[in-house]
C-alpha cells in the first residue's frame, strides 16, 4: 500500500515548508495554496478523520491552528481566515490524513465556498433533531 504523504512529511522523508511542530502536531504551508499563506495543521499520528482523533491531539491541533492563523494574519495582512477541515472523499478530502486548513482571506480574493442555504420541509427538522440528540 502506498504510504500516506503527510506521514512521509512527519518523518522528514519528503520536504515541507514547515512552520511549527510540537510533540503531537505539525504545521506547514499548503503546496497549492488557495491564497498565499494557506497552511495545514496535522496530527503527527496517522488518523484519517476528525472522528478517530484523540481528544488531547485535537485540542493541540485547534490551538496550533489558532497560533498559526494569528501569525499568518500578521505576515500577510489578511483581513480574516477560514479554518476548513474535510472528512471523507465526498466532502473534498483528498489526503486521507486528518488536517485543518488555515486559509488567509481578503474580501476581494475571489474565493467562494459556494455556501448553500437549504431548508427543512414539514417535520423533517424535528425528527432529525431527535435522532441526532439520541446519539449524543
Ligand atoms: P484536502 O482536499 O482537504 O484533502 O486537502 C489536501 C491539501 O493538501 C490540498 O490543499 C493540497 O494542496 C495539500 N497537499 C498535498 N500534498 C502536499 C504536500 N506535499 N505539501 C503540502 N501540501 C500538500
Amino acid at each position: 500500500m502506498k504510504e500516506c504523504i503527510f506521514c512521509k512529511i512527519v518523518k522528514g522523508e519528503i520536504p515541507s515548508a514547515s512552520l511549527i511542530e510540537n510533540e503531537t502536531v505539525m504545521s506547514f504551508l499548503d503546496i497549492n495554496p488557495v491564497n498565499h499563506g494557506h497552511a495545514l495543521v496535522i496530527p503527527k499520528k496517522h488518523v484519517e478523520t476528525l472522528i478517530e482523533a484523540e481528544q488531547a491531539v485535537l485540542e493541540n491541533c485547534i490551538l496550533t491552528a489558532r497560533q498559526v492563523a494569528e501569525a499568518i494574519l500578521g505576515a500577510t495582512g489578511a483581513e480574516g481566515f477560514n479554518i476548513l477541515q474535510n472528512n471523507g472523499r465526498c466532502s473534498g478530502q483528498v489526503v486521507p490524513h486528518l488536517h485543518f486548513h488555515v486559509i488567509p482571506r481578503w474580501s476581494d480574493d475571489g474565493f467562494s465556498l459556494g455556501w448553500r442555504q437549504g431548508r427543512y420541509e414539514d417535520n423533517e427538522l424535528d425528527s432529525l433533531l431527535e435522532d441526532i440528540k439520541q446519539r449524543l
